[in-house]
């Protein structure tokens, strides 16, 4: 069975850098017109032996008016609309913000299967923020670095069962 995984976040935790990893060269939506932007990008992800259709909630980086807080919330309410699993991907190095709170509530809200996920945790850059995350009260966090591909296999092992 396949299935979809929508990445979801607010801007700058690193959710396209790991949408890159998970995709590579498979990207099912190439927007090749200048000028327009995508604000949900799918692709086909592959890990190890899993394949799943991956969405990117792309789109949020350029937005620092006013409108961001409501952009970001239709934003993610869709992209959790078409995910059987969300990946909610946090800042290790930052830890828990408010803007991550809210990020939470909706997906509580919205009752989504939530995976969440401490980004930016190569080394023990991530040791804090990943205690800290427990405070969102949604399980246990798994450790991840996108840039530089580690705990993809401790994500595996989490979306094995869920697949
Ligand atoms: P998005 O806005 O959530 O899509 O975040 P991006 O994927 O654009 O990444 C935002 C910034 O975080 C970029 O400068 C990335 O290079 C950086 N970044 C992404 N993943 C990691 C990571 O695992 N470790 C570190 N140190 N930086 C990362
Ligand atoms: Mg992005």
């Amino acid at each position: 069975m396949s299935f979809t995984l929508a990445i979801v976040g607010r801007p700058n935790v690193g959710k396209s850098t790991l949408f890159n990893r998970l995709v590579g060269k498979r990207l099912a939506l190439v927007d090749d017109q200048p000028g327009v932007t995508r604000d949900l990008r799918e692709g086909d992800a592959k890990l190890i032996d899993l394949r799943f259709t991956v969405i990117d909630t792309a789109g949020l980086e350029d937005a620092t008016d006013d409108s961001l807080q409501g952009r970001m919330r239709r934003l993610t309410e869709r992209a959790v609309e078409m995910a059987d699993i969300c990946l909610f991907v946090i800042d290790g190095r930052v830890g828990v913000t408010p803007q991550d709170e809210m990020f939470a509530d909706i997906l509580r809200r919205k009752n989504a299967h939530v995976v969440l996920a401490v980004n930016k945790a190569e080394g023990k850059a991530g040791d804090a923020g990943a205690i800290e995350a427990w405070s969102l009260g949604l399980g246990e966090p798994v450790r991840l670095s996108a840039e530089h591909g580690e705990g993809m296999d401790d994500l595996y092992r989490i979306l094995v069962p869920i697949a």
